[in-house]
């Protein structure tokens, strides 16, 4: 989806007037990278015609920027079908809240379940229940558990045995009977949208009366997320869906669909398999993702999250008074050791998003360790003054280090060009969309 839109506005940046028939094939140009990203034809057709008339109004095109100006109304429109605003998590007046998960076998509720307790334990300072209601696959209850214990979220079960709507019901009591502040119930899927299914699932609804159903899909399914997400909807009612596996090689369109077509808010975004990547859906932020910005916003959300604040504001400094060090690369490398899976990382940074040098493009965490391994062998003096670095000294720390004179040579040289752009960075020199989308 990316690569088409951008390849779209790019030509149209780079013509200085755009007229009318510009508009039309760019238009045409966003229409096909839409579907083929599987966002569902009648969205497409809405959203099309309202860029377009946006678009040819008559201001855009005399503006000097008109081509800016087009970037922008996409984006706003992207926003605008994907909901404009985060709709956030619901919150019952009396403890509990009930939260169900549902969905296709393998869309990843029993994951997102965990994850959402531990956000809710984290960020709300929660003491969450979850119950065990998949009795059909006999290891869906020691996913939960060992998850359970993972996050450190006791896991109310009855093993395979009981109704799921007998557990929910015992699991409820025992949470009002420990005064848990939200429950999450767990369901079964199928591979397909069944009766049997549903009737359980609506027995489940029936009996807890949750404050949130949340509908998990797979972003991967394309198109079928999208027939799911409506029929699962239809039969139950959902109040907000969870996207998941967005951290791969996935085609967003999903995201635009699902809004449009079932008119409920996408509240939250699974970007990986580990318990912390659990996202709330900003629709500007994946607007701005879509068109291949990056989602800068997330990145230093995570980046946040992860980095110790006190180090953060020092780095800040440096970045300001240039005074960057290897003692400084080496405490960064150590952070975005702690903040995970680097390509992760990377794919959200604007303009590396889709950089096609780095489509294939992978860090490895020994990497990282053999870089900490060099910098480890400089003498205090050298990570403070890199510019001391000559020839001797550089093979002095190969030998201590154990790696090839090149790879020496190849490192300090990756440190001057990040502390340049540190420096550029802290200069201000970061404008927004023109900058990023431009070339
Ligand atoms: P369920 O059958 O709906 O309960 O699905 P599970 O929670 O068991 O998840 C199925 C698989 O998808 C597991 O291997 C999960 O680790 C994986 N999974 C779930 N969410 C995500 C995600 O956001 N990203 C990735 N990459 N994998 C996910
Ligand atoms: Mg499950």
């Amino acid at each position: 989806l990316t690569e088409r839109l951008q390849n779209a506005i790019g030509k149209l940046k780079r013509k200085g007037k755009v007229s009318e028939a510009d508009v039309r094939e760019v238009m045409r140009e966003i229409r096909l990278a839409l579907l083929e990203a599987d966002v569902n034809f009648k969205v497409v057709k809405d959203f099309v015609k309202n860029v377009r008339e946006k678009a040819i109004g008559a201001k855009v095109l005399e503006s000097l920027t008109p081509a800016q100006q087009i970037v922008k109304i996409v984006n706003d429109e992207l926003t605008k079908v994907m909901g404009q605003e985060a709709v956030p998590l619901s919150k019952a007046a009396k403890i509990p809240t009930i939260i169900m998960m549902v969905g296709l076998q393998g869309a990843g509720k029993t994951t997102t379940l965990a994850k959402l307790a531990l956000k809710l334990k984290t960020e709300k300072k929660a003491r969450p229940l979850m119950i065990a209601g998949d009795i059909y696959r006999p290891a869906a209850i020691d996913q939960l558990q060992s998850l359970g214990q993972q996050i450190e979220v006791p896991v109310f079960s009855l093993g395979t045995d009981t109704s799921p709507v007998e557990i929910v019901r015992q699991g409820l009591a025992s949470a009002a009977e420990k005064k848990n502040d939200y429950v999450l119930i767990d369901t079964a899927g199928r591979l397909q949208i069944d009766e049997k299914l549903m009737a359980e699932l609506a027995q489940i609804k029936a009996l807890a009366q949750p404050d949130e159903i949340l509908l998990t899909v797979d972003a991967m399914t394309g198109q079928n997320a999208v027939e799911v997400a409506k029929g699962f909807n239809e039969q139950l009612d959902v109040t907000g869906v969870v996207l998941t596996k967005l951290d791969g090689d996935t085609r967003g369109g999903a995201a635009l669909s699902i809004r449009a077509v079932t008119g409920k808010p996408i509240k939250f975004i699974g970007q990986g398999e580990k318990m912390t990547d659990l996202d709330v859906f900003h629709p500007d932020r994946m607007a701005s993702r879509i068109l291949g910005m990056g989602d800068m916003l997330t990145l230093i959300e995570k980046a946040q999250q992860d980095f110790d604040e006190k180090k953060a504001v020092e780095m800040q400094e440096k970045m300001r008074e240039n005074s960057f060090d290897f003692n400084d690369f080496l405490d960064q490398m150590e952070q975005v050791q702690k903040m995970g899976p680097m390509d992760d990382l990377i794919k959200m940074i604007p303009g590396l998003a889709n950089n096609p040098a780095l489509k294939n493009f992978q860090i490895d965490e020994k990497q990282i360790t053999h870089i900490k391994a060099i910098v480890l062998s400089m003498t205090p003096q050298e990570r403070e003054q890199p510019d001391v670095l000559n020839p001797s000294r550089r093979r002095r720390i190969a030998a201590g280090s154990g790696r090839p004179i090149q790879e020496v040579n190849r490192m300090i040289k990756q440190f001057n060009q990040m502390k340049k752009m540190m420096n550029n960075f802290s200069k201000g020199n970061f404008n927004g969309m023109e900058n990023m989308l431009g070339n």
